[in-house]
């Protein structure tokens, strides 16, 4: 099965959001996310970070295969939700791949890329479906290099 990440367009707004409830484990991928794109840009504003939430739904609130949305809406409020089945099947390289993923969507507004290198692996996490945990961990360097420099 292709473990698919979506992106949401809404144009509402007026959201409230709730980052006290984050797990630690949700709070650090944040942060690295944070400080690994400070490494290229300023361009995650503080009030970009504080307008979003990230949640955590079963499997039956997801359509087909899918593990993660990101949804934006036009005020720049944006929230992620994370398929928790698939969380717990997957190693902690794989949830830093679907969660980058996702903030690259909502704090970043990247677009997803399909290319692929020589190898058959996506050029970028931004890549639509999942791939190898322990792959992208190996090349994680190259891939935050890759999503950031643009
Ligand atoms: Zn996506």
């Amino acid at each position: 099965m292709r473990y698919l990440i979506l992106l949401l367009l809404f144009t509402s707004c007026g959201r409230d959001f709730n980052q006290d409830n984050w797990s630690d484990e949700v709070k650090e991928m944040f942060n690295n996310y944070l400080k690994e794109a400070s490494y290229y840009d300023n361009k995650v504003a503080k009030d970009i970070t504080e307008s979003g939430d990230i949640v955590f739904l079963p499997d039956s609130e997801f359509d087909g295969s899918v593990v993660g949305t990101c949804m934006r809406w036009t005020n720049g409020d944006w929230k992620i939700s994370i398929n928790q089945d698939y969380w717990q099947e997957v190693d902690k390289h794989a949830r830093e791949l679907l969660m980058f993923h996702e903030l690259g969507h909502c704090l970043h507004w990247f677009d997803h890329r399909t290319e692929r290198k020589d190898d058959g692996y996506p050029m970028s996490i931004m890549y639509p479906y999942m791939f190898n945990g322990l792959y992208y961990n190996d090349n994680r360097s190259n891939y935050l290099y890759e999503l950031h420099d643009v």
